[in-house]
C-alpha cells in the first residue's frame, strides 16, 4: 500500500518492462514480498528478466541493495581485536581464490567472517568446494561464526537465513532463469552480502571475459565502480581488482580437485598463475585494510606467511573448527576423487591459443561437479585437471586434460564437449595478463 494505493506486483513488472525507474518503496515491496513468500517465483522471475533487459539506474541498484540488506541482520564485527576484511569474486571457472586468500590474510592479522555461495551457472562455488572436505560444516550460526573468527581469525560459511535472505532466494532463482549476468543484479547481490557480513574492508575480484558474467572490460569497470560507490555510501572501504576469465584459473576445476590445488598452493606448490593471483589479491587486501603501507610491504607479509607454514596452519585450523577432517591439509589424498577417469588428447600439433573457461565450466557440470538445475546435488569428486595452459606447445596425442566422474554418460559427453574448448595455433600465443585493472585502489 502506498498513499492509500495498493501496489500490484504485475504493475511493477510492467513498469520495469517498459523501461521506467522503480521507486525505493516499490523495490522494497518486491524484495520483502518475495522473501516472505507472498510474491511467487514466476512473478519474481519475470521482474528479474525485465531488469536484465532494461537495466537499472544507480538509484534503483542502491535501493535494491538496501532492501536486500534490510531483509536480514547486519553483523557487527567491531569488537574483533583487529582489522576486518572480506573478499568476493563475481564468479569464475577454477576460481578457488577464497580457499587460499582467507586463511592467508588471516595469518597476516586480518579477521575474515566470510559468507560464500554455491555454484552459480557454469561457475563453481566456494561452499560446494569446502563441503567436499569430509565433515566440513558450512551452516554455522552467526554466533558460532563470530566465536570462530575471534579464535582463529577466519571462517567461511554458507549464506545463512539470518543475513540477506532476500539475496539467497533471488540468487537461486536467477541461476535457473537466465538472469545471472545482469550488472545491477550482480552489484546488489554482492554488495548486500558484503555489507551485511560486517567487514570494514572489502576486496572484490571482478572477473571479466568469456568465462565470466561480465564479458567485456568496460562492463567490468562499470560494475566495479558501482560496487565501490555502493560500499562507500554505506561506510565501507571497497577495492576492486579486475581479472581475466578467458581460461580457467590454475589447473583444477571441480570441488575436491580445487581444494587439493588450494592446499598445494598454501604449501607453495600451486600452479604459477593461481599462485601469483592469490598472492597479489591478499597483498591488495592487506593494503586496503591498512595493515601495510605499500604493495611491496604487503607482498613481503604474504610471502612470510606462506613460507613459515602459518597460512596452511590457519587453513587446517579453520577446517577443524568447522568439523572437517583437518588431516587433508597435510594429506590432500584423503579428499574424494570420482572413480571413472577419461583423458582428452591433443588432436594436432601447435601452441595452445585458447582454453575456453565457459566450455570447461560446462564440461565440469556434465561430469557432475556443478548443478544442471536448482537443488541438484553436486558430486564432490568430479571435475577435471588441465594438463596444459594457454601459450604452451602441444603435440598430437599429448594429454590436454584428465576428467573425473562417477557417471559414464556424463564422462562421455564431457569428453566430447571439452574437445571444443581447446584451440591450437601454429604460432605461440601469450597468456592473458593476470589482472586487467583496479578500481578504488591506488597504484
Ligand atoms: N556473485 C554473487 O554473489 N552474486 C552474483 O550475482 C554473481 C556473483
Amino acid at each position: 500500500m502506498r498513499g492509500g494505493v495498493i501496489i500490484r506486483t504485475v504493475d511493477l513488472i510492467l513498469k520495469k518492462r517498459n523501461g521506467q525507474v522503480l521507486l525505493p518503496e516499490e523495490i522494497a515491496y518486491l524484495v520483502n514480498g518475495y522473501t516472505a513468500g507472498e510474491i511467487p517465483d514466476y512473478q519474481m522471475a519475470s521482474l528479474l528478466m525485465a531488469v536484465f533487459f532494461k537495466g537499472m539506474k544507480e538509484s534503483e541498484t542502491k535501493a535494491l541493495t538496501r532492501s536486500m540488506i534490510d531483509s536480514g541482520r547486519v553483523l557487527d564485527l567491531s569488537s574483533l581485536p583487529g582489522p576486518t576484511a572480506d573478499k568476493h569474486s563475481t564468479g569464475g571457472v577454477g576460481d578457488k581464490v577464497s580457499l587460499v586468500v582467507v586463511p592467508l590474510a588471516a595469518s597476516c592479522g586480518l579477521y575474515l567472517a566470510k559468507m560464500s555461495g554455491r555454484g552459480l551457472g557454469h561457475t563453481g562455488g566456494t561452499i560446494d568446494k569446502l563441503e567436499s572436505i569430509p565433515g566440513f560444516r558450512t551452516d554455522l550460526t552467526v554466533e558460532q561464526l563470530l566465536v570462530q573468527v575471534r579464535a582463529i581469525g577466519c571462517a567461511i560459511i554458507a549464506q545463512t537465513p539470518d543475513l540477506t535472505p532476500a539475496d539467497g532466494k533471488i540468487y537461486a532463482l536467477r541461476d535457473v532463469t537466465g538472469t545471472v549476468d545482469s550488472l545491477p543484479l550482480i552489484a546488489s547481490s554482492v554488495m548486500s552480502k558484503k555489507i551485511a557480513s560486517g567487514a570494514q574492508h572489502i576486496l572484490i575480484d571482478v572477473k571479466c571475459g568469456w568465462g565470466a558474467f561480465m564479458r567485456d572490460l568496460s562492463q567490468a569497470r562499470k560494475l566495479a565502480r558501482i560496487m565501490v560507490r555502493l560500499g562507500q555510501e554505506m561506510g565501507r572501504k571497497v577495492g576492486c581488482v579486475i581479472s581475466p576469465m578467458e581460461e580457467p584459473l590454475g589447473w583444477a576445476v571441480g570441488n575436491s580437485l580445487e581444494v587439493v590445488e588450494a592446499i598445494h598452493t598454501l604449501k607453495g606448490e600451486g600452479p604459477p598463475d593461481f599462485t601469483r593471483a592469490v598472492r597479489h589479491l591478499t597483498a591488495e587486501m592487506l593494503r586496503l585494510a591498512g595493515s601495510a603501507k605499500t604493495l611491496t610491504e604487503a607482498e613481503k607479509m604474504v610471502e612470510a606467511a606462506l613460507a613459515s607454514g602459518a597460512a596452511l596452519q590457519c587453513f587446517a585450523r579453520m577446517v577443524e573448527a568447522q568439523g572437517g577432517d583437518a588431516r587433508v591439509a597435510e594429506d590432500p589424498g584423503r579428499l574424494p576423487v570420482a572413480r571413472l577417469e577419461g583423458v582428452l588428447e591433443a588432436s594436432g600439433d601447435g601452441f595452445l591459443a585458447e582454453v575456453d573457461a565457459l566450455q570447461v565450466g560446462h564440461a565440469a557440470m556434465l561430469l557432475g561437479a556443478g548443478r544442471q538445475k536448482k537443488g541438484d546435488a553436486v558430486d564432490p569428486g568430479a571435475g577435471l585437471l588441465l594438463a596444459r595452459k594457454v601459450g604452451e606447445e602441444v603435440h598430437r596425442g599429448e594429454r590436454l586434460a584428465t576428467l573425473y566422474s562417477n557417471q559414464p554418460e556424463g564422462l562421455e559427453k564431457a569428453l566430447q564437449f571439452l574437445q571444443g574448448a581447446f584451440s591450437l595455433s601454429p604460432e605461440r600465443v601469450a597468456p592473458s595478463p593476470l589482472f586487467l585493472g583496479k578500481v578504488g585502489i591506488d597504484g
